[in-house]
């Protein structure tokens, strides 16, 4: 059977010369609006280098991006839900604890909050509902009931932090918009939704801090020691000093958090002498990035503070692989949600996913994938990208593991399989023209959540971000290097 196909907005290839042309004048474009990166090779603060792009806008199907749309505060809900769930959280990670250790560290962090009394009961959510079209129909094994080359869209997973593109989501349709015009087809722009993803995160914060309620706090950027998606940072501050200029943003590492901030004694995070407010996190998701005891200390003095966190501890923890697994068991969604239309809507998002704890349905998950590794993605507790197993390597990993608790650390998740689109892909220093390749997309929706466990002051979906990988390539990550940033042409 060959891969189902979507068609191109336009129609490729197109002529040499206009390609050449078009992609001089977009590359500018790019560095001139903030479509960057910070070079990984030849890293220096004085130069931004152009984030890989897709040409022209990917097809999407309209109907199943206002699904995803209209889904996200109700995902939201459902997060914020299962984040306050002290039992759930405990129940579904204690196996993953146990052989997990940065899961396990960000836990006790989280138990030590507790124990202690949570100082700040307000959580931001700034979340990301990461999906995919699915072109296989699960009644014709083969060509879709409706005769598309898609079925629906699957849920790839979540993001409670870090869930980047605020910037880069809304600019890739602005650089899209300048190509499409500059080829003359100025009046397709009316298939390419608005997009205003960094203006929606941004009152995510500054809706926190005005609930924070202390006008002279601050609001802390938590950031790795070198950013490369620097772009995707800084626009949110720009934003942020446009709108409220009364709030000052600052940005440190977690170790300049140890070595700079206090609590005082109502357990306000103090830097410089003022109170925080909001601490956004855009670091703190992966092992590297507590290279010492001192990055976890800053963590536990920050998750203390009465200081409104994105994510709070235990919504971070919510976002593990682990956690969406368990939501698609059987009767855990009805648990949050209730019997009615919304639960259905979310349950038909996900695609298999199966637990590996030693139990009976996990020996039968093991044996499934040993069987048929290419239907399966291997899924470990962490965020970031390039860490999942595919293909064959399922397989090997899972022999190797079929006796070992550490398999409880992972999650089995059916392989979507997106239909293709041609395109061409303009990176940093490739060869122009980039010839005509074939893609696969994965749509992220932004939601922003703001609540306590009992009350919730606001609750939206704020836009989009599309990233594009070659179809043969296992993951997507632009930073990474290894996708590209898109924007969806609704059809
Ligand atoms: P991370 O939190 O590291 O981003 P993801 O679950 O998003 O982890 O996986 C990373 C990438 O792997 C995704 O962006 C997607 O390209 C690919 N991927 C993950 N799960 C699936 C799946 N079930 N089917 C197809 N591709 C997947
Ligand atoms: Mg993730
Ligand atoms: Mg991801």
């Amino acid at each position: 059977m060959s891969q189902a196909r979507l068609a191109t907005c336009v129609p490729l290839p197109l002529e040499q010369k206009v390609l050449v042309n078009v992609i001089e004048k977009a590359k500018d474009w790019a560095l001139m609006h903030g479509v960057g990166m910070r070079d990984r090779k030849h890293f220096t603060k004085d130069s931004i280098q152009i984030a890989p792009f897709v040409l022209l806008p990917s097809p999407f199907p309209k109907t199943e991006f206002t699904k995803a749309v209209e889904l996200q505060p109700v995902l939201n809900e459902l997060m914020h839900k299962v984040a306050h769930d002290v039992e759930f959280l405990e129940e579904t990670l204690q196996n993953a604890l146990q052989v997990d250790e940065f899961t396990a560290s960000l836990y006790d962090i989280w138990v030590k909050v507790r124990e202690e009394g949570v100082a700040q009961p307000i959580s931001l959510g700034m979340l990301r509902s990461d999906i995919m079209l699915e072109s296989r129909c699960p009644h014709t094994e083969n060509q879709c009931v409706k005769h598309t080359p898609y079925c629906s869209w699957k849920q790839v997973e979540i993001n409670s932090i870090a869930s980047g593109f605020g910037h880069l989501g809304p600019v890739s349709r602005e650089i899209q918009s300048y190509i499409l015009r500059q080829l003359g087809h100025g009046d397709l722009l009316k298939n390419m939704p608005e997009n205003r993803a960094l203006s929606g995160l941004c009152s995510g914060i500054t809706e926190a801090f005005d609930l924070f309620g202390v006008p002279d706090a601050v609001v802390l950027f938590v950031v790795e020691e070198v950013s490369y998606n620097i772009c995707d940072q800084r626009f949110h501050e720009f934003e942020i000093s446009e709108t409220r200029p009364d709030i000052q943003i600052h940005r440190k590492t977690l170790n300049e958090i140890y070595e700079e901030t206090s609590l005082n004694d109502k357990k306000q995070l103090m830097l410089d002498g003022r109170p925080v407010a909001v601490v956004y996190y855009r670091s703190g998701y992966e092992p590297a990035q507590y290279p010492s005891n001192r990055e976890w200390e800053a963590r536990l003095r920050v998750e203390r503070s009465t200081a409104i966190k994105c994510p709070s501890i235990h919504y971070q923890l919510a976002g593990t692989k682990k956690v969406q697994q368990a939501l698609a068991s059987t009767g855990v969604l009805e648990k949050f949600m209730g019997k009615g239309a919304a639960t259905s809507r979310v349950r038909d998002i996900f695609t298999g996913l199966y637990s590996l704890d030693f139990d009976e349905s996990g020996e039968r998950a093991v044996e499934m994938a040993i069987q048929d590794a290419e239907r399966f993605v291997l899924k470990p507790q962490r965020e970031g990208g390039g860490n999942n197993v595919y293909g064959a390597e399922v397989r090997e990993a899972l022999i190797r593991m079929r006796h070992s608790r550490e398999r409880a650390a992972y999650i089995l998740m059916e392989r979507i399989l997106p239909p293709l689109v041609s395109g061409y892909v303009v990176r940093p220093g490739a060869a122009v023209p980039p010839p005509l390749v074939d893609l696969v997309s994965e749509l992220g929706i932004f939601g922003v959540i703001i609540g306590t466990r009992d009350k919730i002051y606001s609750n939206k979906q704020v836009g989009h971000m599309l990233r594009t990988k070659l179809a043969d390539a296992n993951e997507g990550g632009v930073a990474a290097g290894l996708g590209a940033l898109d924007s969806p042409f609704l059809l």
